[in-house]
């Protein structure tokens, strides 16, 4: 796989092109002109890799949007050495992006396929040091808790008490709550027994589906 000076290029476009629909964080931003996107998607989609669009990854799935990625990353206000887990694999794309911004990422997969190649693809392309599990996002990842950053890049009917359990005091997750349509919530555990969700802006992704798939 290569990295030409076309792909940079590309790159610098799509970030100003985030900048404009007001993604202000420079560190997102940066992990964003890092990251090789083009890796993550089919040779067919190559030359799309850099628009500002979800592509298909297989297994029904999609890479989402890099204003999508890049609007959670911002809004889970993540720093170096933090714990994070991330709900939703998929593509692998996202685990980088909190990767690259030094975090300790956790991710979990319901799709046995795309776990198998993100398990493989990951390390290959520099990021040994995401842990990847074959898991339901909806159970979390309970011996490794707490988390003091979750990110569900799914769309969930309900938040789970299993994820809310397994948040730090002090921690946020990043969610899209709904059914059809989803609003995004950051949701801030204030103390052992207090949480303040707040909703923000519509999104639309693909649903966060109960239970494994072989
Ligand atoms: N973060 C991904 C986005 C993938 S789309 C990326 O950067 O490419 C959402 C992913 O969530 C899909 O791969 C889907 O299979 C996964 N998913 C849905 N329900 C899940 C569940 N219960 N547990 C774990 N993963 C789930």
């Amino acid at each position: 796989m290569e990295d030409t000076y076309r792909h940079k290029g590309m790159r610098r476009r799509l970030v100003e092109t985030l900048r404009k629909k007001g993604i202000k964080d420079e560190k997102v931003l940066e992990a964003i002109a890092a990251l090789p996107r083009h890796f993550f998607l089919d040779k067919a989609f190559e030359d799309h890799a850099y628009q500002d669009k979800a592509f298909p990854i297989g297994s029904d799935q999609t890479i989402s949007q890099p204003y999508t990625v890049a609007h959670m990353t911002e809004l889970l206000e993540v720093s170096k050495r933090q714990k994070v887990l991330e709900v939703g694999t998929g593509s692998g794309y996202q685990a980088c992006i909190l990767a690259h911004l030094g975090a300790r990422v956790y991710t979990i997969e319901r799709q046995k396929e795309l776990y198998e190649l993100a398990k493989t693809f990951l390390p290959a392309i520099g990021y040994p040091q995401i842990r990847l599990f074959y898991r339901d996002g909806y159970k979390g990842l309970p011996e490794y808790a707490p988390f003091e950053r979750i990110i569900v890049t799914a769309g969930a009917p309900y938040v789970p008490d299993a994820l809310r359990e397994q948040l730090s005091v002090g921690g946020v997750m990043v969610i899209p709550v709904g059914e059809e349509e989803q609003t995004m919530y950051r949701i801030r555990r204030i103390a052992a027994n207090l949480y303040e969700d707040e909703p923000l802006g519509p999104f639309r992704f693909v649903p966060f589906v109960e239970g494994l798939n072989e």
